[in-house]
């Protein structure tokens, strides 16, 4: 049994945090935080619709929030806390942007790019070591996401706002 070391938890509360107030404003509810030496850098939640931009991933906006803070872009030694495993792009950022490592809550079967759908940072052209940790408090997470959509569900029957469902994604939960 692998034993999840207790400021992991503590940390992927913060980007909870972020996620249920991505709910909050109606955007898909994922978190992201960046932390270096246990404090915070930076924080990001996903705003895909309020800012009407494909790249506002929660990981992005953090991750930028990190390198404003400290004036670099290099954020090597800080790790990333996102409720979601990252996207392929959001992975690319990672390698870019030098983070030593990723701690993530839910696995994303339909666009993770940390070993789901995609292995973007394992054997990356770059040679850069990432530490990845998956599945911390991942079932908060998840739930936080089904409810998401099924709220969605609910409010709209529209078949557009079916396609857009992450069937993949829920398809691998139990039953509702
Ligand atoms: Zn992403």
């Amino acid at each position: 049994m692998i034993l999840t070391p207790p400021n992991d938890e503590h940390f992927m509360r913060q980007a909870l945090r972020e996620a249920h107030g991505a709910y909050q404003e109606g955007e898909v509810p994922i978190g992201c935080v960046i932390v270096k030496d246990g404090k915070v850098l930076g924080r990001g939640r996903n705003h895909m619709e309020t800012l009407r931009d494909p790249t506002a991933h929660a990981e992005i906006l953090a991750m930028g929030a990190a390198s404003s803070a400290v004036e670099n872009w290099r954020l090597d030694g800080c790790t990333l806390y996102a409720t979601l495993e990252p996207c392929p792009m959001c992975a690319g950022a990672i390698l870019n942007g030098r983070i030593s490592r990723v701690v993530y809550g839910s696995k994303d079967k339909r666009l993770g790019a940390l070993g789901s759908a995609y292995d973007i940072l394992n054997g990356n052209p770059l040679n850069r070591e990432i530490e990845v940790v998956g599945g911390v408090l991942g079932e908060e997470c998840l739930d936080l996401i089904r409810a998401f959509f099924q709220d969605l569900r609910k409010r709209s029957k529209s078949r557009e706002t079916e396609e857009q469902l992450p069937e993949a994604l829920l398809g691998d939960l139990p039953e509702n």
